[in-house]
């Protein structure tokens, strides 16, 4: 569950008919689609919890085309959405009602531009899949690392304009740690061309890292340089039981200590959390003969000789057992049995989804302070309301936790149903309240959108929301990038 906290307007003052006249002319017959049955799914969040409509989304085939209509648009004071592959989770990519914003889509601007392979660089254009990317470096013999679940429908300009997390944080850092260069087209219409694949570049302010995590309120990213690595040659996956999110913060230490940030991910489950797996997705067993209160999913990867590190985790596992962090441990035996470990992670929010009404935090703290973090959430959640199912998992090697309370059941005393989706607002804040007072934020991955706007505003301070302001009002003075997001 996640609130939609503004009320539907009406659609009095739709996008002039001149102004939608002047775009269809500067993107040509295939650059636009005013076809309801087109503009709808444009228009709907993929948890389909934002909903709004517009008169036209414009799909322009490159940056000089996005330029012209942007330029029409400041002329006209007409606000843009910008949208990639909308699988973004905070109501950013999602029009209001109203009807006076116009769509400006990426789903044409597709095309690699240059791979190299001596400066490990891919040159691409913003509408790319995030998939497609992986796959044309993995072609080159390189590795794109970033990768999330969405990986199949989300858009390289979206992973950038949401700064991307995902699995491999630990070892290659956020989206924005991975790119070296951007093309932007600005709310006035201008494009700037900072598409330089420098890995040293001293002159001034870095500007690319404003727009990356802007979620479309700073201007339009057309396309990229980005960065590259070497394509490791073993990957070795573990599932690990371990008593308590200490023990596997433990376990965290001992393996970098061992194979140092050759550790490429390490998540957080709860056993709560396979258990919805087991419940609702189908074809996922019960990774091991009893059940145990946690686990960590380990990855391992890197370069040198066969099975060298194998041995290491292997080394690692059996060390893990011995200082007691370590109840249980599957160690896959090849990359399908990787996957099969891989999947009962992936499969959790879906799981979830079975279970009635829960409330979605993606919070993150200090790494020291996660263990306290949860044990602190569940019993003030208990408290407040007796019966409820907490669910933490996630990206715990970068202090990033989904946690996650879900509706008591039918047979227990609490809200459910709609009742419980009526203490959205009230579970949230004993969250986020908590995570702030841990030196947390109340978005580690997913951005702030519309979902958590309102809330910045709480948990951030008023010299950090003056400065996001003047930003916003020195590049967007008439607040045409996508209104009412962020700030
Ligand atoms: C199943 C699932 C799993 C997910 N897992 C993760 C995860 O592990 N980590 C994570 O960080 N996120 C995750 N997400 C969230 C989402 O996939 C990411 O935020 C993704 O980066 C969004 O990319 P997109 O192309 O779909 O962007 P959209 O949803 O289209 O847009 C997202 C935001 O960026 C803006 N935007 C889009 N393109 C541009 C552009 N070219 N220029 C300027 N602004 C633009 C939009 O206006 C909007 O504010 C997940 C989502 C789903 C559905």
């Amino acid at each position: 569950m996640q609130a939609n906290n503004e009320q539907p307007k009406a659609r009095p003052n739709a996008v002039p008919a001149a102004v939608l006249e002047r775009i269809k002319v500067a993107v040509g017959p295939k650059g636009y689609t005013m076809d309801p049955d087109e503009i709808a799914p444009h228009c709907q969040s993929w948890r389909d919890n934002w909903h709004g409509w517009v008169p036209m989304v414009v799909k322009p085939a490159n940056v000089d085309e996005v330029a012209a209509v942007i330029a029409i648009c400041a002329e006209t004071g007409t606000p843009i959405v910008p949208q990639g592959g909308n699988t973004g989770l905070t109501g950013g990519s999602q029009p209001h009602d109203t009807g006076v914003e116009i769509i400006i889509s990426t789903s044409r601007m597709n095309k690699v531009r240059a791979i190299d392979t001596i400066n490990n660089t891919m040159t691409v254009e913003a509408g790319c899949i995030l998939a497609e990317l992986q796959q044309q470096a993995s072609d080159a013999d390189r590795l794109f690392p970033l990768s999330l679940a969405a990986e199949g429908s989300c858009q390289i300009g979206g992973n950038l304009s949401t700064n991307a997390g995902g699995t491999q944080v630990l070892r290659y850092g956020n989206a924005r740690n991975m790119v070296l260069g951007l093309e932007v087209v600005l709310p006035d219409g201008r494009i700037w061309d900072g598409l330089r694949g420098l890995r040293k570049d001293n002159t001034g302010y870095d500007l690319k890292q404003l727009f990356i995590g802007a979620e479309g309120t700073l201007g339009m990213i057309t396309a990229a340089v980005l960065k590259l690595f070497p394509k490791p040659t073993e990957i070795q996956t573990a599932l690990v039981a371990v008593p308590d999110p200490t023990a596997a913060l433990a376990l965290l230490s001992r393996a970098t200590e061992a194979v140092g940030e050759q550790v490429t991910a390490f998540e957080l489950i709860q056993r709560r959390a396979i258990d919805f797996v087991l419940a609702h997705i189908p074809g996922v067993p019960d990774p091991m003969a009893a059940a145990h209160p946690w686990y960590v999913l380990m990855e391992i990867s890197g370069q040198g000789a066969p099975d060298s590190l194998r041995n290491a985790v292997e080394a690692v596992l059996g060390a893990g057992f011995e200082g007691g962090e370590i109840l249980d441990a599957v160690l896959a035996a090849n990359r399908a049995q990787g996957e099969a470990l891989w999947k009962i992670r992936e499969s959790i929010p879906e799981a979830q989804n079975h279970e009635g009404q829960s409330v979605k935090h993606d919070v993150s703290v200090p790494l020291s302070r996660i263990a306290e973090f949860i044990e602190r959430a569940d019993q003030a959640l208990a408290q407040a309301y007796p019966g409820v199912r907490c669910v933490a998992f996630g990206h715990i090697g970068d202090g990033n936790i989904h946690y996650n309370p879900a509706q008591p059941l039918d047979a227990e005393d609490g809200p459910k149903g709609a009742d419980f989706a009526a203490e959205y607002g009230a579970i949230n804040r004993i969250v986020h309240d908590l995570i702030t007072e841990m030196n947390g934020s109340i978005s580690a991955e997913h951005g702030l959108g519309r979902l958590r706007r309102e809330e910045a505003k709480r948990y951030k301070s008023t010299v950090e929301m003056d400065l996001m302001q003047t930003v916003k009002d020195a590049l967007d003075p008439s607040n045409i990038m996508n209104p009412g997001k962020v700030v």
